[in-house]
């Protein structure tokens, strides 16, 4: 922990906590009547919505909070979540957080061992899931000893008769029987609030500890008009899930602002996704790129046109320029391309224009909004060569991005990994280029750089080249070993239904849009491609799988 002078002349504000509680408290008193509406998961219940407020939401939480306690859960323990966007999920992620206990979200979409892996190093106490989730916390649970109660996240009347579950509790019991102290408790703003596990492609997952200090930071930073832009006017639907590094801050920055909250459930296919947004007039939105396809074919195909859906942000993987065109040309939304992870809480940039910009052609600004975007106030970023030297701000030469700032991760939680900085900064993992104005783009994650003949080609770009030709649906780039260049591209790509497209026809298509030496040396045409827990392409399994590949000759 670095440690800085202290003046002999201290200020003389009231220190008061930035605590996570505060703005549920918040919003309940100033924005008590804004509602919350989310769609159930239990059997039976799916065609209906759940609607209260965020006063019943503070209240309900704050209740939690003591049933946690009654429990015996103390302070800095850990209570996980297997569990979809929901309203008693948002009340756990303000009952565990507020009584001083620590919220782990955790991935159902990872294999069920990594999920007792994560479970077991979090020394989860008790694990609260959705009845979508049963069959697998049965799975789980003989293999995970430390847990002392599961909660089944739903009423007396939705409880099944004889899970394989040990002490096993129902949510609503749990907090219809809460006594004690009916006031949130007051503690330190750097103990620890709530933990998220990366998706760990290679490796073991690793946790990252947040604390209330850097939520709240981060809360107040990520709503800030040059970033997401949330507010009292807004009906904001996270389709990026709560159990994905804390649905991008969302659930703390509406409350904060107060926005109205529609929370989706397991929802998530395109014809759900557009009758919630129209029912119940969603303004605004954020999701990983592989979701918004969905719906955007969805509305697209059937010519529909969103009635109230303005404003979305689009992060966790570069979002591909086709996309972003539909979205703002053919739908009238404006796409705003966030870059962040896990270790950042996970914001750090966001894509915008400059006062000055709005005078450049539309295909310039077009060309600025795809770049990942400016740095929000709290994150300092540079991008360096392999020796640590730091690199130029001209927008051309791409460096390893590293980034400091209060919600920036400063070690990993049980502290694998050891020492991860590196004199102070955040290695992000990310090559990126920063321009003058300091707009960052990613041209990729270090070990997917492909290096040829001494250079790097950055797969990005020729993935999202490849995304524009309507055939394909989905591309990955990915380096193979080559005799003289060491690596050269090879594009993996996966058809739209119904559509031909050939080899030769798609690398003409590259022509005059890439250098010659960036132009992919095969293209491979797949049924499908391998995505992670989090949507994203793994590409480590298609290089295992295309190792072998042989390039033809040039
Ligand atoms: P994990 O690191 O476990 O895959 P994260 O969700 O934390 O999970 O992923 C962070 C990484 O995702 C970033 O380091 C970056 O490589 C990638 N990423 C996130 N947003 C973008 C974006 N807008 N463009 C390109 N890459 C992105």
């Amino acid at each position: 922990m670095q440690t800085y002078p202290h003046s002999p002349l201290a200020g003389q504000m009231m220190d008061q906590p930035l605590a996570i509680s505060s703005i549920l408290q918040f919003a309940a008193r100033h924005y008590g009547a804004t509602e919350i509406v989310s769609r159930p998961v239990e059997p039976g219940l799916q065609d209906t919505l759940h609607r209260y407020t965020w006063r019943d939401c503070e209240r309900r939480a704050r209740r939690m909070a003591r049933a946690l306690a009654g429990r015996g859960v103390a302070m800095g323990e850990r209570v996980g979540t297997l569990a979809w966007n929901g309203y008693r999920h948002l009340e756990l992620y303000y009952a565990v957080s507020g009584s001083g206990a620590v919220l782990h979200t955790i991935n159902p979409r990872l294999h069920p061992e990594q999920i007792a892996y994560i479970v077991n190093h979090a020394q989860d106490r008790i694990l609260c899931f959705d009845i979508t989730f049963l069959a697998l916390v049965e799975a789980i649970a003989p293999h995970c000893p430390e847990v002392r109660a599961f909660v089944l996240m739903t009423d007396r009347a939705h409880m099944p008769d004889g899970a394989a579950i040990p002490n096993l509790l129902c949510y609503e019991d749990l907090l219809d029987g809460a006594t004690g102290e009916d006031a949130w408790p007051v503690f330190d703003e750097n103990a620890a609030a709530a933990l998220c596990y990366t998706s760990g492609t290679t490796g073991n997952p690793k946790g990252v500890l947040y604390s209330h200090r850097s939520t709240v930071l981060h809360a107040y930073a990520s709503a800030l008009p040059n970033v997401l832009n949330v507010g009292a006017l807004d009906t904001v639907l996270p389709v990026v899930p709560m159990f994905h590094v804390n649905a991008w801050g969302l659930p703390y920055s509406a409350p904060l602002t107060g926005a109205r909250l529609v929370l989706p459930g397991a929802a998530l296919d395109g014809k759900s996704l557009y009758d919630l947004f129209e029912a119940e007039g969603v303004t605004f939105s954020a999701g990983v790129p592989t979701v918004w396809r969905g719906l955007v074919d969805y509305v697209v195909e059937r010519g529909l046109r969103f009635s109230t859906f303005r404003r979305t942000v689009i992060g966790g993987a570069a979002c591909p320029p086709a996309l972003m065109d539909t979205l703002i040309d053919t739908l009238g939304v404006q796409v705003i391309h966030g870059w962040g992870m896990t270790e950042m809480s996970p914001l750090g940039t966001t894509g915008g224009l400059l006062a000055r910009h709005r005078t450049l052609p539309a295909a310039e600004q077009r060309a600025l909004l795809r770049k990942q975007g400016h740095a929000i106030f709290g994150v300092d970023m540079k991008i360096v060569d392999d020796v640590g030297a730091e690199l130029p701000w001209d927008g051309r030469t791409a460096g390893h991005l590293l980034v400091r700032g209060p919600w920036i991760a400063a070690r990993y939680f049980r502290d694998e990994g050891g020492d991860i900085l590196q004199d102070g900064w955040f290695p992000t993992g990310d090559v990126a280029t920063i321009d003058a104005d300091g707009f960052m783009q990613v041209t990729d994650r270090s070990k997917d750089v492909i290096k040829s003949g001494g250079e790097w080609i950055g797969s990005i770009d020729l993935e999202n080249i490849a995304m524009a030709h309507p055939a394909v649906l989905q591309a990955a780039c990915i380096g193979v070993s080559h005799p003289k260049w060491d690596e050269r591209p090879l594009l993996l790509v996966q058809r739209r239904p119904g559509m031909a497209l050939g080899r030769e026809e798609l690398l003409r298509f590259f022509e005059g849009k890439v250098a010659r030496f960036w132009m992919p040396d095969d293209v491979v045409f797949v049924e499908a491609l391998p995505t992670g827990a989090t949507g994203k392409i793994q590409k480590n399994r298609l290089r295992e799988q295309f190792k072998a590949h042989r390039l033809p000759a040039a």
